[in-house]
Protein backbone atom coordinates (compact mmCIF):
# COMPACT_ATOMS: atom_id res chain seq x y z
CA UNK A 1 0.00 0.00 0.00
CA UNK A 2 0.81 4.01 -0.10
CA UNK A 3 1.11 3.56 3.49
CA UNK A 4 2.52 -0.02 3.57
CA UNK A 5 5.09 0.26 0.96
CA UNK A 6 8.13 1.49 1.01
CA UNK A 7 8.69 -0.77 -2.05
CA UNK A 8 10.70 1.48 -4.73
CA UNK A 9 10.05 0.06 -8.73
CA UNK A 10 9.63 1.58 -11.39
CA UNK A 11 6.91 -0.21 -12.86
CA UNK A 12 3.26 0.75 -11.48
CA UNK A 13 2.95 -1.72 -8.76
CA UNK A 14 -0.39 -2.80 -6.78
CA UNK A 15 0.56 0.05 -4.22
CA UNK A 16 0.20 2.21 -6.86
CA UNK A 17 -3.71 1.69 -6.76
CA UNK A 18 -4.10 1.81 -3.25
CA UNK A 19 -7.19 3.18 -1.63
CA UNK A 20 -4.63 4.60 0.99
CA UNK A 21 -2.93 6.81 -1.08
CA UNK A 22 -2.66 9.84 1.46
CA UNK A 23 -4.65 8.58 4.30
CA UNK A 24 -2.71 9.23 7.67
CA UNK A 25 -0.87 6.24 7.72
CA UNK A 26 -1.56 6.07 11.69
CA UNK A 27 -5.30 4.88 10.64
CA UNK A 28 -3.85 1.81 9.44
CA UNK A 29 -1.22 0.95 13.16
CA UNK A 30 -3.72 1.61 15.68
CA UNK A 31 -2.69 1.80 19.24
CA UNK A 32 -3.64 -1.58 20.90
CA UNK A 33 -7.14 -2.06 21.32
CA UNK A 34 -8.18 1.31 19.41
CA UNK A 35 -10.81 0.74 16.37
CA UNK A 36 -9.54 -0.65 13.07
CA UNK A 37 -12.90 0.68 11.61
CA UNK A 38 -11.85 3.95 9.80
CA UNK A 39 -8.81 1.87 8.19
CA UNK A 40 -11.35 -1.35 7.35
CA UNK A 41 -13.62 1.10 5.78
CA UNK A 42 -10.56 2.80 3.33
CA UNK A 43 -9.56 -1.21 2.52
CA UNK A 44 -13.40 -1.77 1.52
CA UNK A 45 -13.26 -0.02 -1.79
CA UNK A 46 -9.73 -0.75 -2.29
CA UNK A 47 -8.70 -2.67 -6.02
CA UNK A 48 -6.44 -3.46 -4.73
CA UNK A 49 -7.16 -5.29 -1.29
CA UNK A 50 -6.27 -8.87 -2.57
CA UNK A 51 -2.81 -7.74 -3.74
CA UNK A 52 -2.24 -6.22 -0.17
CA UNK A 53 -3.56 -8.55 1.80
CA UNK A 54 -1.64 -11.47 0.25
CA UNK A 55 1.73 -9.29 0.24
CA UNK A 56 1.01 -9.04 4.29
CA UNK A 57 0.43 -12.94 4.47
CA UNK A 58 3.60 -13.46 2.33
CA UNK A 59 5.35 -11.47 4.27
CA UNK A 60 4.42 -12.47 7.57
CA UNK A 61 3.47 -8.59 8.25
CA UNK A 62 2.78 -8.51 12.04
CA UNK A 63 1.55 -5.12 12.53
CA UNK A 64 -1.40 -2.86 10.86
CA UNK A 65 -4.01 -3.28 8.54
CA UNK A 66 -3.59 -5.17 5.52
CA UNK A 67 -5.93 -6.04 2.56
CA UNK A 68 -9.04 -5.11 5.37
CA UNK A 69 -7.79 -7.14 7.96
CA UNK A 70 -6.23 -6.98 10.97
CA UNK A 71 -3.29 -8.71 13.16
CA UNK A 72 -5.09 -11.16 14.30
CA UNK A 73 -7.44 -11.73 11.55
CA UNK A 74 -4.74 -12.41 9.16
CA UNK A 75 -3.50 -14.74 11.76
CA UNK A 76 -6.23 -16.80 11.60
CA UNK A 77 -5.81 -17.00 7.65
CA UNK A 78 -2.54 -18.14 7.93
CA UNK A 79 -3.26 -21.06 10.37
CA UNK A 80 -5.99 -21.83 8.18
CA UNK A 81 -3.63 -22.03 5.25
CA UNK A 82 -1.14 -24.11 7.46
CA UNK A 83 -4.01 -26.58 8.07
CA UNK A 84 -4.85 -26.98 4.38
CA UNK A 85 -1.36 -27.34 3.93
CA UNK A 86 -0.92 -29.99 6.05
CA UNK A 87 -3.96 -31.99 5.38
CA UNK A 88 -2.63 -32.00 1.71
CA UNK A 89 0.11 -33.14 2.64
CA UNK A 90 -1.30 -35.78 4.30
CA UNK A 91 -3.54 -36.63 1.78
CA UNK A 92 -0.73 -37.04 -1.14
CA UNK A 93 0.45 -38.89 1.39
CA UNK A 94 -1.78 -41.38 1.79
CA UNK A 95 -2.16 -41.82 -1.53
CA UNK A 96 1.27 -43.06 -2.80
CA UNK A 97 1.73 -44.85 0.76
S1 LIG B 1 -6.28 -2.81 1.14
FE1 LIG B 1 -6.25 -1.12 2.57
S2 LIG B 1 -4.17 -1.02 3.33
FE2 LIG B 1 -4.14 -2.28 1.50
S3 LIG B 1 -3.66 -0.91 -0.18
FE3 LIG B 1 -5.86 -1.01 -0.05
S4 LIG B 1 -6.48 0.66 1.25
FE4 LIG B 1 -4.29 0.36 1.56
Amino acid sequence: MAIHSGIETEEKGWQDYANCLGVDPDLFFPERGASTREAKEVCRGCVVRDDCLEYALQNGEKFGIWGGMSERERRRIRRQRALARAAAAAQAGSVTA
